[in-house]
């Protein structure tokens, strides 16, 4: 790592140059945009009357304990999010794997037993017990029990069903469906291709003209949007090309017009990344738009192209750490949006998440840290594919690798324990 201090690039001469400039111009955006420079400048100049030497902090022990009450309140009934149960699992392990902070094994296994109830007997993850499978909690419990990586917890998963319910949301075109009945979006290409990878349940065929269907979405601007010909959005632009990097075809995208549009996103002044152009800064995005720089290292490294470092990726690291750090951190534990903001797990898994994908560089065999503040502020480095940490991914990936994957003889539209009609006709051998 890097070592000593560095100068916090928030108080250099002529940072607050880089503000934003509306050129006698007033619009509805433009006066938010200042409005959000002004509270930054505002926690800035606090943190520099109380401290002499600047040494960003990541309150570990605040955050542990606000997930810590979190993942408990879960094995009590748990009102609020109803519909995104194994969302809260996954946010909160992965917020505690990150800050490698271990999770007692009885409560991992209360996770694994709320899960399985989560499963549909059709296949695929609800929201919670007794709702319909969707694509969205399937992705966030799929990563959940890998985080997990017990026996137990890869046991919950049943396969066969699994491939069963994405095929029931695979449409003719290549996409998916979020649910059955439900809305086509890149997120649920980048859910399918998630889970079928991890699990080993992932065929050719299930994933036919899906590559096209995703490089429809890049548009002029460079990123992706949510369904061809809208805008580009961080989430959807982070979805597309992670499907893609699973399904092998990344270089298919204009990697360089996607890597011009993706850097743009990190704002001058604030030092994290809004989602979409003329939007405002968003902690959130530290993953899901940094989170595209190690996809975009590899692959234009892929690709031959020469000019690539081998210690930093392409976006400032050091400013998005600081923003993190300064800006998002709630005192009292939890991480959040832009100062103002109330801390949420959302924002705290995915704040957490862009500060290890800052903190560490690594391609191929190369790996070099960058942590600004102290050694203690350093985070365990995440996948940036599946957004859970490699040794986990290469864990599931070892254990379903071992199993064949489930015979897929089935053709989109056709077969289908998909519709509350067929739970009583099939011949279901229920796992869990
Ligand atoms: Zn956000």
């Amino acid at each position: 790592m890097d070592g000593v201090p560095a100068a916090l690039r928030c108080f250099r001469e002529g940072h607050s140059a880089e503000m934003f400039v509306d050129d006698s111009v007033e619009t509805v955006t433009s006066v938010e945009q200042k409005k959000v420079e002004c509270s930054i400048e505002e926690v800035i100049s606090v943190y520099k009357q109380i401290h002499s030497l600047p040494q960003p902090t990541l309150l570990r022990e605040q955050h542990y304990t606000y997930l810590k009450k979190g993942l408990r309140h879960l094995s009590d009934t748990y009102e609020c999010l109803d519909a995104s149960r194994p969302w809260l699992c996954f946010w909160i392990l992965h917020s505690l794997e990150l800050l490698e902070e271990p999770v007692p094994s009885a409560v991992a296994s209360d996770v694994c037993q709320f899960l399985a109830r989560c499963q549909s007997p059709t296949g695929g993850f609800a929201g919670g017990p007794g709702q319909h499978a969707h694509l969205a909690p399937t992705y966030a419990a799929v990563n959940a029990l890998c985080i997990i990586g017990t026996e137990e917890a890869y046991n919950v998963i049943n396969r066969e069903k699994l491939l069963d319910f994405l095929w029931s949301v695979k449409q003719p075109d290549g996409s998916f469906v979020m649910h059955v009945g439900g809305e086509v979006d890149v997120r649920s290409a980048y859910c399918a291709a998630s889970v079928a990878s991890l699990t080993n349940v992932l065929t050719p065929k299930l994933f036919e003209d899906t590559t096209n269907w995703i490089l429809r979405c890049q548009n002029w601007e460079g990123g992706l949007s949510g369904v061809p010909g809208l805008e580009a959005h961080g989430g959807y632009t982070f979805c597309g090309t992670a499907a893609l990097v699973i399904l092998g075809k990344e270089h298919m995208l204009d990697l360089k017009a996607l890597l011009r549009w993706v850097v743009s996103r990190q704002m001058r002044f604030e030092g994290g990344f809004q989602g979409r152009c003329n939007k405002l800064v968003d902690g959130c995005y530290s993953f899901w738009q940094a989170g595209l720089l190690p996809l975009l290292h590899r692959a234009l490294y892929k690709e031959g192209e020469s000019a690539l470092s081998r210690q930093r990726w392409m976006f400032e690291q050091q400013a998005l750490q600081e923003y993190i750090l300064l800006c998002c951190q709630n005192p009292t534990g939890g991480l959040l949006d832009k100062p103002g903001k109330s801390r949420d797990f959302y924002h705290t898994c995915y704040c957490l998440s862009g500060l290890s994908i800052a903190q560490h560089f690594g391609n191929m065999d190369l790996h070099h840290e960058m942590i600004l503040g102290k050694e203690e502020n350093r985070l365990a480095p995440t996948h940036p594919v599946y957004n859970i940490c490699p040794e986990k991914v290469a864990q599931a990936l070892q254990h379903f690798h071992r199993l064949p994957v489930p015979e897929d003889t089935r053709q989109q539209g056709a077969p289908a324990n998909d519709t509350p009609s067929d739970l009583g006709t099939t011949s279901a051998d229920p796992q869990s």
